[in-house]
């Protein structure tokens, strides 16, 4: 294995634009791990830590959870071993002041991001594409009933828990997330792109088509 390469990466969209769906594939195909901030949030609500009933209201009315808690959860995880060779960061950063923070822990061990990759779908898309949205409580994957369907009825293909859809997916929470969206988390393109990082793709509509768009823009990786 070549250890030299590193696969340091950032996933921005809105929600629903398919990050999480992206960062599950790009994860197997650079064997590096995906660490999804609102993956690791839900389970600590599931699991009733203090973390997760301070962030329980928060996330279920589209809220952002504060800064301090998101960037100790990525501090701690990317200190990791299996992250040595990177990770692919999906709804984290969504923040300046969260990417500032994560340029401050990659520094401190003298590593940067290798490439910051933004999934563009229009607000109308959005909303109609999380009215399909599926997760498995018990593991964080993400499916959808039309775009990327379960193998097996409504369960989850890893590990069989039934899919349920998620609090904060209601049409009335979705608009308050796209607009924490444009607010807070689009003006990291201009953030990352000042830096040579930013890489954009069209979402589209199949999951194949965005696939391949995505591993077009990152072949120079
Ligand atoms: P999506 O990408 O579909 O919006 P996520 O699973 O990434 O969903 O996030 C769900 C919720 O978790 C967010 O709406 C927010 O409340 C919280 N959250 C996740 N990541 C962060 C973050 N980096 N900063 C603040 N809040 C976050």
């Amino acid at each position: 294995m070549n250890t030299n390469k590193t696969y340091r990466l950032v996933l921005l969209g809105a929600p629903g634009a398919g990050k999480g769906t992206q960062a599950e594939r790009l994860t197997e195909k650079y064997s590096v791990p995906q660490i999804s901030t609102g993956v690791i949030l839900r389970a600590a609500i599931e699991a009733g830590t203090d973390l997760g009933k301070k962030v329980k209201e928060l996330i279920e009315n589209g809220k952002l959870v504060p800064d301090e808690d998101v960037v100790a959860i990525v501090g701690q995880r990317i200190a990791e071993k299996d992250c040595e060779n990177g990770f692919i960061l999906d709804g984290f950063p969504r923040t300046i002041p969260q990417a500032e923070a994560l340029d401050r822990l990659l520094d401190e061990n003298g590593t940067a991001l290798d490439a910051v990759l933004s999934i563009e779908v229009k607000d109308e898309d959005i909303v109609t594409r999380m009215s399909g949205r599926r997760v498995c409580k018990k593991c964080g994957a993400s499916y959808h009933v039309v775009y990327k369907r379960p193998k097996n009825g409504n369960l989850c293909d890893n590990c069989g828990t039934e899919l349920v859809s998620r609090e904060d997916d209601k049409v009335e929470v979705v608009m308050g997330r796209l607009e924490a969206y444009h607010k807070q988390t689009a003006p990291l393109k201009d953030y990352y792109a000042a830096k040579g990082l930013l890489v954009t793709v069209q979402g589209r509509e199949e999951l194949a088509d965005t696939s391949a768009a995505v591993d077009e823009a990152l072949k120079n990786l």
